[in-house]
């Protein structure tokens, strides 16, 4: 019991690695792909309506790949889930209905459509190419660059809003919420297997240059499921800061 919440840290450490890497590879194939659509046609010598053309064919081929890695997303990232609660069945002997990990799947995918929709974004970059009306290959060129630089200073690549307004990039979110979640199921994992051991104290760990969320927790004995007077429960510690997001602080049963 003693070293089983790290085992399950161990876990939600390898499902967030695991779904990090997918959103990091789109994020960074996403842009790669954006700045090549917008780049096409560059160099050759084409009438203002051939390039307009050539531009139009681009992005509705952008489109249709995008579509196309939205329907991989969709298969792989709730098959990464599956794989990550089978392992916590196989190795830790601890089972959740599977309602847990679809709600974990449903969280990501659905900001699927985001990506889908970052054709928009592209086709808002062309119009404002053609709004400065190139006529000569080099002409285009400086109006791309210029855009393509301007649209990275606003940040054009994958984002969600969070609840405060603010732009946070798909792979950074997928990775906080995919934490979040796992961590919840952890940490839910360890109150029902100390419950099933008749254990309900626990002390927090101390470690060296804590985050200032966890420090007031360090060393304190909680009360897990609220069944022993005196003691702060787990659910106030954490509605007071301990085991924030990325938090690896570990349980210990005591007595006292
Ligand atoms: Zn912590």
């Amino acid at each position: 019991m003693n070293r089983l919440l790290d085992r399950l840290w161990r876990w939600v450490d390898t499902l967030v690695a695991a779904i990090t890497t997918s959103y990091d590879w789109v994020q960074s194939t996403v842009t790669e792909r954006l700045r090549a659509t917008l780049r096409v046609g560059l160099g050759q010598p084409l009438t203002d309506e051939q390039y307009r053309r050539t531009l139009n064919t681009a992005v509705g081929q952008y489109q249709r790949w995008l579509r196309r890695l939205v329907r991989t997303l969709n298969t792989r990232t709730p098959n990464t889930v599956r794989e990550a609660f089978a392992t916590l069945r196989a190795d830790l002997d601890i089972t959740f209905p599977r309602t847990v990990e679809q709600e974990l799947a449903n969280l990501i995918t659905a900001t699927h459509t985001r990506i889908v929709d970052n054709h928009l974004e592209v086709r808002r970059l062309i119009r404002r190419v053609l709004a400065t009306n190139p006529q000569t290959p080099a002409e285009r060129q400086a109006a791309v660059d210029r855009i393509l630089r301007q649209a990275e200073r606003e940040g054009y690549d994958l984002h969600t809003v969070d609840s405060r307004g603010r732009r946070i990039p798909l792979n950074v979110w997928a990775r906080r919420a995919v934490d979040g979640h796992a961590a919840n199921v952890a940490l839910s994992a360890y109150q029902r297997a100390m419950q099933a051991s008749g254990l309900d104290l626990v002390r927090v760990s101390s470690h060296d240059g804590t985050c200032p969320k966890c420090a007031p927790w360090q060393g304190r004995v909680l009360s897990l499921n609220g069944t022993t007077d005196g003691y702060p429960t787990l659910a106030q510690a954490r509605a007071g800061g301990l085991f924030h997001i990325s938090c690896r602080h570990g349980l210990t049963p005591t007595t006292q």
